[in-house]
C-alpha cells in the first residue's frame, strides 16, 4: 500500500505524525511528510491511524 498526502489538503494539524510518527514527520511549516511511502505490517497500521485522524482528509492511500 502507498500513501500519498495532498499537500494543498494538509492545513498542519499534526494529528498525523502524533499518531503515527514513524511513518509520518513535519516539515518546517509544520505540515505532513511522508516518511515511508510503501508500508505493510505494523506502518501499516499506523498509516491507517493517520488516514482515518486526519481532519482535512488529506492522506489516502494509492494502488
Ligand atoms: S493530520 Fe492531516 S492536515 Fe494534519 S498534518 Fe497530517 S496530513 Fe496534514
Amino acid at each position: 500500500m502507498k500513501l500519498r498526502v495532498d499537500a494543498d489538503m494538509c492545513t498542519g494539524h499534526g494529528r498525523c505524525y502524533a499518531l503515527a510518527p514513524d511513518v509520518f514527520g513535519a516539515d518546517e511549516f509544520g505540515h505532513c511528510e511522508i516518511r515511508v511511502t510503501d508500508v505493510d505490517g505494523a506502518l501499516l497500521e499506523q498509516a491507517l491511524l493517520g488516514v482515518q485522524n486526519c481532519p482535512e482528509q488529506a492522506i489516502s492511500f494509492e494502488d
